[in-house]
């Protein structure tokens, strides 16, 4: 995901924006234009956006964010990422994050 599209990303829950980013990793990509120019730009690969407004965290994976409203996230899922990624991520979504944190666990 390049960073520009962080500004249009807004809450699916209560429309806030901008939501806040959380980089966990990033990729360099690159990629040849048809001048045979060769650009090369950061993608956030994985990371967490985050909503100040309701506390809902998003995952960034493979470099897409998962923005779904609660009824279609899967609890598993989420707490299995939030696991992997803790020490990456502030305690106000590891223990806090809605809809769903490791204290819900
Ligand atoms: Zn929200």
């Amino acid at each position: 995901m390049k960073h520009e599209l962080l500004d249009i990303l807004a809450c699916p829950i209560d429309k806030h924006y901008p939501l806040k980013l959380f980089v966990i990793s990033e990729n360099w990509e690159e990629a040849v234009t048809k001048e045979g120019e060769k650009i090369k730009w950061i993608e956030i690969s994985t990371g967490v956006l985050f909503c100040e407004k309701c506390n809902r965290w998003f995952p960034i994976v493979e470099g897409i964010p998962i923005m779904l409203p609660d009824e279609l996230r899967q609890k598993e899922e989420d707490l299995q990422f939030l696991s992997k990624y803790s020490e990456y991520l502030p305690k106000e979504i590891v223990e806090k994050g809605k809809p769903w944190s490791l204290s819900d666990k």
